[in-house]
């Protein structure tokens, strides 16, 4: 018997929510590829490869650079459970849904957790984690470099100095900043990272690159409990990433084609262009919204350009404006996550995202929308102010 289950056709749809980000062509082409074994001697080259690649996306020399066969939680539990045996503190900074995730993870690894919060929308300075440091001596402090629940930006540079003048390693997720803004591993002295690939690498979910310094890997050879998940377990990782090519998993070979198409077309824009273009239509963006009246909900100066969170205009009704900007025009935003439900937009510019065209067609959609609703504003000038902008700026596409 079988079940008439209707054949596979998804939509195409313009993905500007929180991740997965629209995806390039090439990327989704590279999937499609010859499927070889994972100790194929093409795959363990590619392996180098991509290992090398990571590295200069996260600016640093570490050579326990590598991608986790699975999503960005799984980067954060791979970073958390290595580090953190039963029994040891560890302090997370809260300020949104993924701090709150972290913490969740770390107590689960049997961490001592202790937070420090800020208003979501806020980032941390050095003052607010000054007191819990000496007070709790952790041996990890956890901290979201790009919140992608509120939007806003956090500065890692003094905080890390800080971090490490208490003695604690500094474990960073960098899971939306990484490929839409600089994130300097070696510079600013992070010693775990993790991030994912549906976000600004613009390659489907499935894979976490992460890198540790030799600090914290000293630290992980220090342990003196086995690391609570065998999947998870870096050093084993490590066997397979490294020179002994001894089987751990069955890595995802074609997501790893995905993520190496991915991470090589960011190479050939260059890391800096990237980032630029990804400023040049957050701001455009940004002034085309502020044509409409509509707010950003992260503070002054820290909010992300591959994240637009902003408050959604009194009167507008949030479900009937996302469902109809999907059905009609097949544009995703996101909606808002737990305090911010109902009250935030997320509006993802990220990796191949980032393009004046997706600008355009948003607030153009946005528009017609807006003013179905009944909502009060000048029609066309959120078009005018992005496209004054563009004409002011250097060019906002790849
Ligand atoms: C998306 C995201 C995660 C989780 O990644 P998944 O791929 O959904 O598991 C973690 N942290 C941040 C900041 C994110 O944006």
């Amino acid at each position: 018997m079988t079940t008439a289950a209707p054949p596979l056709n998804p939509p195409i749809r313009t993905l500007l929510g929180p991740g997965p980000s629209d995806i390039h062509p090439r990327v989704l082409q590279a999937i499609g590829k010859n499927t070889v074994g994972h100790l194929d001697p093409y795959y363990l080259q590619l392996m180098d490869h991509m290992q090398a690649m990571l590295r200069d996306l996260f600016r640093t020399t570490n050579r326990m650079t590598m991608a986790i066969s699975a999503t960005g939680s799984a980067g954060m539990e791979a970073t958390v459970v290595n580090l953190i045996e039963p029994g040891d503190p560890m302090l997370v900074c809260v300020n949104g849904v993924f701090g709150t995730r972290m913490a969740d993870v770390a107590g689960r690894a049997g961490a001592e957790v202790t937070t420090v919060e800020r208003p979501w929308g806020e980032v941390f300075t050095t003052k607010d984690l000054k007191e819990a440091l000496a007070k709790t001596k952790p041996k990890v402090v956890g901290i979201v470099m790009a919140e992608t629940s509120t939007g806003a930006w956090q500065p890692l540079e003094e905080i890390s100095e800080l971090v490490h003048d208490a003695g604690a390693l500094l474990l960073v997720d960098a899971v939306t900043s990484l490929g839409g803004v600089a994130v300097e591993v070696d510079k600013w002295n992070i010693d775990a990272i993790y991030s994912g690939s549906q976000k600004c690498l613009s390659c489907p979910p499935g894979l976490a690159p992460v890198s540790f310094n030799d600090r914290a890997l000293e630290v992980i050879r220090d342990r003196k409990t086995k690391v609570q998940s065998w999947y998870l377990d870096v050093s084993m990782l490590a066997d397979y990433w490294g020179t002994d090519r001894v089987y751990h998993h069955t890595a995802p070979i074609n997501m790893s084609y995905a993520l190496y198409e991915a991470v090589q077309i960011i190479h050939e824009e260059g890391l800096d262009a990237a980032f630029a273009r990804h400023f040049q239509n957050h701001v455009a963006l940004k002034a085309g919204l502020a044509a409409l009246g509509i707010e950003y909900t992260a503070q002054d100066g820290h909010q992300l350009p591959m994240l637009n969170a902003v408050r959604i205009p009194a009167g507008v009704d949030d479900a009937r404006l996302r469902g109809a900007l999907l059905s009609r025009f097949g544009i995703e935003i996101g909606g808002g996550l737990g305090a911010f439900k109902g009250k935030v937009w997320r509006i993802g510019l990220m990796g191949y995202g980032s393009r004046s065209a997706n600008v355009l067609l948003f607030l153009a959609a946005l528009e017609q929308l807006l003013a179905e609703q009944g909502y009060n504003f000048d029609h066309g000038a959120s078009i005018a102010a992005a496209t004054d902008h563009y004409r002011g700026a250097v060019s906002g596409d790849s």
